[in-house]
């Protein structure tokens, strides 16, 4: 068992005003595959980052499409506005949407969230903290919401911590791996032409080895880390977090 890595296709960022052609091409790739990625869904976008093209009549249609045929549909936030400042427990981001605010008000802001992503016939299965930004008030407020499954973490596997099960999500490009579950995690409003070029081949050579959420559920039983998985994690976290650092450092 598991004697092959397995790969999890996540697109973030998704919303009626994204950009259409970035996400076209996508999204015929992933109806080429038969994929069965984490749409992770902003409900009520605010960010002007996301407001590129005029909103799009066929968005919530194809959504709603892509999950008949097993996407799994992720609440990407609310707004995806970053109005909090707190540290994260994937600590990436200083400033974001959820972590460092009082738990009623991100209890409020899910249940506002499924429901309005609900309205358009969908339901949210995953949480996807905008910017990795959520805290312990964010994994209480997601179990009263009844969302016990989120996307993040840097463990090789899927797990269990504070109460809710964690799909872990590594890497921002395709990169091949011996075993385990990665998620690949795609912005299509901003990759470039050889970024998609890079993940069309990888899929072409490893589709076989694409996995769903619920397929990984069970292939990857969930349960809490162990202290070498912990460590390990930790020190992947750093790596990232050095690297930012590393690069926030050229620009200035
Ligand atoms: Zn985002």
């Amino acid at each position: 068992m598991n004697s092959k890595a397995r790969y999890l296709l996540r697109f973030d960022d998704l919303c009626p005003t994204m950009s259409r052609a970035g996400w076209e091409r996508f999204h015929t790739l992933i109806r080429q595959y038969k994929l069965k990625p984490i749409l992770a869904i902003v409900p009520a976008n605010q960010d002007p980052d996301l407001m590129i093209d005029p909103p799009d009549q066929k968005f919530w249609n194809e959504m709603r499409e892509l999950e008949a045929i097993g996407a799994c549909i992720g609440l990407h936030g609310l707004t995806h506005l970053n109005d909090q400042r707190g540290r994260s427990l994937i600590p990436l981001h200083r400033e974001t949407e959820f972590a460092g605010a009082m738990e009623p008000a991100q209890q409020k802001k899910i249940a506002q969230g499924i429901h309005l992503l609900k309205e358009q016939g969908l339901t949210s299965r995953i949480w996807v903290a905008p910017r990795h930004g959520f805290d312990r008030n964010t994994l209480r407020a997601l179990q009263s919401a009844g969302l016990n499954l989120l996307s993040d973490g840097l463990a090789e596997r899927p797990f269990l911590k504070g109460g809710v099960v964690w799909i872990p999500q590594q890497i921002w490009e395709p990169v091949s791996k011996q075993s385990g579950l990665w998620t690949i995690c795609i912005h299509a409003n901003t990759s470039t032409a050889a970024q998609f070029a890079e993940l069309g081949d990888f899929i072409r050579t490893h589709h076989e080895q694409f996995t769903s959420v619920e397929d990984a559920l069970v292939e990857f039983t969930p349960s809490p880390l162990n202290i070498v998985e912990a460590v390990a994690t930790w020190v992947r976290l750093t790596r990232i977090r050095i690297s930012k650092w590393r690069k926030r450092r050229r620009r200035h």
